[in-house]
C-alpha cells in the first residue's frame, strides 16, 4: 500500500503541489488528472524520488516511510517509476535497455531470468531484442519503459502520462496492459492528461489543480469528472 500524505513542491517560489494526500493499495489503479502544470509531474517525481529538494510531506509503502531515501531504495521497497516520455536508452539495444535497469543487482543469474520473463510476457521485446530502442514504436517503447520498471517487480507502479503521443489503439493496448498488472496484484498510479480514458480504467481518479486535489471519485462516479473538465458527454479526448 502507498500512502502520500500532505504531500508538497516547491521550486524555490513557485508551489508545484499543494499537500496533496492519497493512498494506492497492490491491485488497484488510481488516476491522478489534471490540465498542464497542475503539478501531476512533480507529485510523482516526489514520489518517486527525482526531486532533490523541495519536497515535504510523507510517503510510505507498506509502512516504511520512503521520502528521505535515494531513489534507488525506494525502488527496492517497492516503488517502480515508469517516466514521461519514456526516457529509454535510443541508441542502446532492447536488451541492452533491460540490462542497465540490473546493472547494480549482485544477483547475474537472477536478473537474467528476471529479463527472460519479461521477453516471455512482451513478445515483441523479445522479437526486437537486439536491435536499436530507438527504432521501436512510440507503443513498443511505452512497453520497454513499463517492462523496464516491473524488473524490479514493484508493489507498486508509478506511470506518467502513458499515453502521450500514442494512437487511440496503442493507448488501449497499453491500459490493457495496466489493467493485467492490477490483476496481478500491482498497485497503479496513472498520471493523466487523457482524463477519460484514465477515469474509465481506473478504481479511482484524483482531480489535481494548481497542486491541489479538488475532487477525488471512486469508478461507478468517475463521471462526474467530466464536469470539471466542461467534456461533453461524446466528447471523445486524443
Ligand atoms: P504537464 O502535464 O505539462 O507535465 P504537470 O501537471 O505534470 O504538467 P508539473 O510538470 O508538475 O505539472 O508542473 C507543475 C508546476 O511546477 C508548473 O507551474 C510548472 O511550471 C512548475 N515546474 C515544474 N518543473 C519545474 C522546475 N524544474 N522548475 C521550476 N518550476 C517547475
Amino acid at each position: 500500500m502507498l500512502t502520500v500524505e500532505n504531500l508538497s513542491v516547491t521550486y524555490g517560489p513557485v508551489a508545484a503541489v499543494r499537500g496533496i494526500s492519497f493512498s494506492c493499495a497492490e491491485g488497484e489503479i488510481v488516476t491522478i488528472v489534471g490540465a498542464n502544470g497542475a503539478g501531476k509531474s512533480s507529485a510523482l517525481l516526489a514520489i518517486a524520488g527525482g526531486l532533490r529538494s523541495g519536497v515535504s510531506g510523507t510517503v510510505t509503502v507498506n509502512g516504511a516511510a520512503l521520502l528521505t531515501l535515494p531513489p534507488e531504495t525506494r525502488v527496492a521497497r517497492g516503488l517502480a517509476l515508469v517516466p514521461e516520455r519514456r526516457r529509454i536508452l535510443a541508441s542502446l539495444t532492447v536488451r541492452e535497455n533491460l540490462q542497465v535497469a540490473t546493472a547494480s543487482r549482485k544477483d547475474k543469474p537472477a536478473a537474467h531470468r528476471d529479463i527472460r520473463d519479461l521477453m516471455d510476457r512482451f513478445p515483441i521485446l523479445a522479437a526486437r531484442a537486439s536491435g536499436p530502442a530507438g527504432l521501436l514504436s512510440g507503443g513498443e517503447q511505452q512497453q520497454l519503459a513499463i517492462a523496464r520498471a516491473l524488473i524490479a517487480k514493484p508493489s507498486i507502479l508509478l506511470l506518467d502520462e502513458p499515453s502521450l503521443g500514442l494512437a487511440p489503439k496503442v493507448i488501449d493496448e497499453i491500459f490493457a496492459l495496466l489493467d493485467e498488472l492490477r490483476r496481478d496484484g500491482i498497485g497503479v498510479v496513472l498520471v493523466e492528461q487523457n482524463a477519460r480514458r484514465a477515469a474509465a480504467i481506473a478504481d479511482r481518479a484524483l482531480l489535481l489543480r494548481q497542486g491541489s486535489i479538488t475532487a477525488e471519485e471512486d469508478h461507478d462516479h468517475v463521471g462526474a469528472l467530466d464536469a470539471y473538465f466542461g467534456l461533453s458527454p461524446h466528447t471523445e479526448e486524443s
